[in-house]
């Protein structure tokens, strides 16, 4: 069954609950109506009485059989998403750009036994965010994701070479070895500068703490970064109202907890409140490298509507990274399938979600228990073979060794990025895309 198929099912199956729930609801109330004479001579309470209980009826079936419509719910989401923003002009010229990042390339000279390895990371990648938009990220481990958006906030080890460009609010952060620092900040404001925009938060927040210092002394730390004159009572004043934004309970109290004292989705939410420490109300960028992956399902989801609700009250924008193609769909606008440190597809998330173009974004979604079973009781698809060694990526599309579809002339050659008229990007031949 095709992607346009699943989606009609799923919208058929909104229309059969709305009708199911109208019934349900008419039947309660003819049966009300027969009970109290009060209500059948007061014909507006009726009517009340009768919307109330078919909407109630309504948000339970598709809270209940939510997964049978979220085809539906995908695809509207992607329709009312900000317009892509493409490398080139943007096709709302309302939407300011925040982030472009040109011809990204990063390596690691490695020494591996006796042998001196350069490990190719990531080779050469663009993209843009728009202010308060939402990029999500995707793709296996080793494709490079970490390293990308590691390079934004300049946290990048020593030994990376890095080349290309990163320009935020169109201020060059990329430190070049041939240009040094293009942006002509010295390094220590390049720092500060970061610091009150660009926000970073990862997978397991527990190990970014000091087990020997509490909360209110981290948080302290951090707003004497970029306000040494700041007293204790101020900074205990500002944490407490970050953390209780980052909704932790009791957030006063808690400042003075160690980090073992914590749970999972709590440090989780005290790494948010810190990486929000030096950003305005209004701006910034929020960076999210796996933040949920080491939590259970239901803080996963708590911490992703977490997110969401930031997005929406401090005009954040995020970029979201993840294995999960499944979870990245639930908040991104935009989509950007990594893999062998290369872009192979950006585009909306209904457009990612509906018509997947490169082979790789497929089976990534065929091995999605989201999108990969919802509609079939058929085992999900592995990805056979193995990600590409970094050290020696060969010429060629990185994905050819395992791509069903490969032609001999893949291994060749990377294929060139082919950007359609609505801003989506593959990086695959038309002969293989079909189009
Ligand atoms: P994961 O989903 O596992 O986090 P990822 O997509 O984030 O994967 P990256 O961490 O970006 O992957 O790594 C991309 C490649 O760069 C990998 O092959 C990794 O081994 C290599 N790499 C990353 N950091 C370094 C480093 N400091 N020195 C050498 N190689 C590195
Ligand atoms: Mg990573």
């Amino acid at each position: 069954m095709n992607d346009k198929m699943k989606e009609l099912l799923g919208g058929l199956f909104v229309a059969f609950l709305v009708i199911l729930s109208s019934v349900i609801a008419g039947f309660i109330y003819l049966f009300i109506l027969l009970k109290s004479e009060y209500i059948a001579a007061h014909d507006t309470l009726g009517y009340m009485i009768y919307l109330v209980t078919a909407g109630s009826i309504y948000c339970i079936l598709l809270i209940l059989f939510r997964p049978l419509v979220r085809y539906k719910m995908i695809a509207k989401k992607g329709v009312n998403s900000k317009a892509l923003s493409p490398l080139g002009n943007s096709p709302n010229e309302n939407v300011q750009k925040l982030l472009e990042v040109r011809d990204l390339k990063i390596g690691f000279p490695v020494i591996r036994g006796t042998e001196e390895l350069y490990i190719q990371a990531v080779r050469g990648v663009s993209f843009s965010l728009n202010e308060g938009e939402v990029l999500g990220i995707v793709g296996e481990s080793g494709s490079g994701k970490s390293v990308t958006t590691s390079a934004i906030p300049g946290l990048l080890p020593k030994n990376a070479v890095i080349s290309g460009s990163i320009r935020f609010e169109r201020t060059e952060l990329a430190k070049t070895p041939a240009d040094g620092n293009s942006a002509g900040l010295p390094e220590k404001e390049l720092r500060m500068y970061r610091g009150r925009k660009i926000g970073m938060i990862f997978q397991e927040p527990g190990r970014s703490f000091d087990p020997l210092q509490n909360m209110g002394s981290v948080f302290y730390e951090t707003f004497r970064n970029s306000d040494p004159s700041i007293t204790k009572e101020e900074a205990r004043v500002r944490a407490e109202a970050l953390l209780s934004e980052a909704g932790l309970g009791n957030a006063g109290e808690r400042l003075g907890n160690f980090p073992h004292q914590f749970s999972g989705g709590q440090l989780q939410r005290i790494g948010i409140a810190l990486a929000l420490a030096g950003i305005a109300q209004g701006s910034g960028l929020l960076i999210a490298d796996e933040p949920t992956t080491a939590l259970d399902v239901t803080i996963q989801s708590q911490i992703i509507a977490l997110l969401k609700k930031l997005r929406r009250t401090r005009g954040l924008s995020i970029i979201f990274i993840s294995h999960d193609i499944d979870l990245v769909a639930d908040i991104a606008d935009t989509i950007m399938v990594m893999y062998g440190g290369i872009v192979m597809e950006r585009g909306t998330t209904a457009e990612i979600i509906r018509s997947p173009k490169h082979p790789y974004t497929k089976a990534l979604l065929s091995a999605s228990p989201g999108f990969g079973s919802h509609y079939s009781r058929e085992r999900l698809a592995s990805i056979p073979g193995r990600v590409i060694d970094p050290a020696s990526p060969g010429a060629g599309c990185p994905f050819a060794p395992r791509c069903p579809s490969a032609l001999p002339v893949c291994s060749a050659d990377i294929p060139k990025l082919l950007v359609q008229a609505d801003g989506q990007e593959v990086r695959c031949l038309p002969e293989i895309i079909g189009i």
